[in-house]
């Protein structure tokens, strides 16, 4: 027989569920606060999968694709462990907050340490309860406030396990992104396990084909270590296009921007993204694409600063009208699917 999973000194049972409570440093208020989490420890062996959302306590479309994923009948024949955390940055949910009270940013944190900072406690819980007990993870993350991402993996696809992965998720687009200093990430990949991260939508808001495409990703991944049976059907139905680079285009002036382009769209260099108007003269800028790429992230608020992100344009090795092609199929796809 499978041994019990511990966590936070509680034994969970093989084939039953358990909410375990992580207790958080108090608010100054000396009320408790708690990290939930809902471990499904199934009957047989195999890979133990963390999935965690809300780490920046703004970002929201995790908790909604957490939800779904634990709803799923077929977690009864589970292999292996899913640790599910829907909510890591407590504090900042409350206040509707990337950050920590101490205004640092969790995701610059890890690993944390025992007698650091309010926010480097929290990471260092995170990674002795969470990571440390676990063979792979998934963090999933939104644009920032009023930036909306295209759904994108961003993961080390020099690992080939989690090249993998990342492929098995099922988004038209893959970011090599290299690890950075604080990230759960790379923290993470220092613990030897692979880790992928979903963006997804933005900030404070649902997005309906972003919390379609994550269950269904988180799902595919689940698959694919074996942790449920395989389907038949084709394997991968998106084949993803991995991005060598990205940078974002800022706004030449200060004003209220009209957007001529959508998220997914096929830019050339120069061509017009945008204008910026002076709402008075009506006088306007004109926003210019600085590459060849695919918008995968975009700004949705009119009002904009002089220098501030616009639209985050990713570049491609290979054929860049495959790329949309697939981004198209996808958004297809997921428009009317819901077999989660
Ligand atoms: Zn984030």
């Amino acid at each position: 027989m499978r041994s019990a999973f511990t966590i936070n000194g509680v034994d969970v049972r093989p084939g039953s569920r358990a909410i375990v409570n992580l207790m958080l440093p108090k608010l100054n208020s000396h009320t408790t606060l708690s990290m939930p989490v809902q471990v499904v420890h199934g009957r047989q062996d195999g890979p133990r999968l963390f999935v965690c959302a809300a780490l920046h306590g703004d970002e929201v479309n995790g908790v909604e694709i957490i939800r779904q994923i634990l709803e799923l009948g077929s977690l009864k024949r589970l292999h292996g462990t899913l640790v599910a955390v829907p909510v890591v940055n407590v504090y900042g949910m409350i206040h509707q907050s990337r950050y920590l009270p101490d205004r640092r940013d969790l995701n610059r944190s890890f690993p944390g340490s025992e007698a650091g900072s309010m926010t480097a406690r929290v990471a260092h819980l995170f990674m002795s309860e969470i990571v440390g007990r676990c063979t792979h993870g998934i963090d999933l993350h939104t644009g920032a406030i009023h930036r909306s991402n295209l759904p994108q993996i961003r993961a080390n696809l020099d690992d080939p396990e989690t090249e993998r992965l990342a492929r098995a998720f099922g988004v038209p687009v893959l970011l090599n992104a290299s690890l950075r200093d604080g990230s759960l990430r790379q923290a993470a990949a220092e613990h030897g396990i692979p880790m992928l991260l979903y963006e997804a939508g933005e900030a404070l808001r649902y997005d309906d084909l972003a919390i379609r495409a994550g269950v269904h990703g988180v799902v595919q991944v689940i698959r694919e270590l074996g942790m449920l049976p395989r389907l038949n059907r084709r394997r991968h139905p998106v084949e993803p296009f991995i991005a060598r680079s990205s940078s974002w285009v800022r706004a030449p002036d200060s004003g209220m921007l009209r957007t001529k382009i959508r998220l997914g769209a096929l830019v050339q260099n120069n061509d017009v993204l945008g204008y910026v108007s002076d709402p008075y003269s009506g006088e306007s800028a004109t926003v210019y694409a600085h590459a060849r790429g695919v918008v995968i992230g975009r700004m949705q608020s009119p009002m904009v600063h002089e220098g501030e992100a616009l639209f985050h344009i990713a570049r491609f090795k290979d054929d860049i009208d495959e790329v949309v092609g697939q981004v198209e199929s996808f958004h297809l796809t997921h428009a009317d699917d819901d077999d989660g």
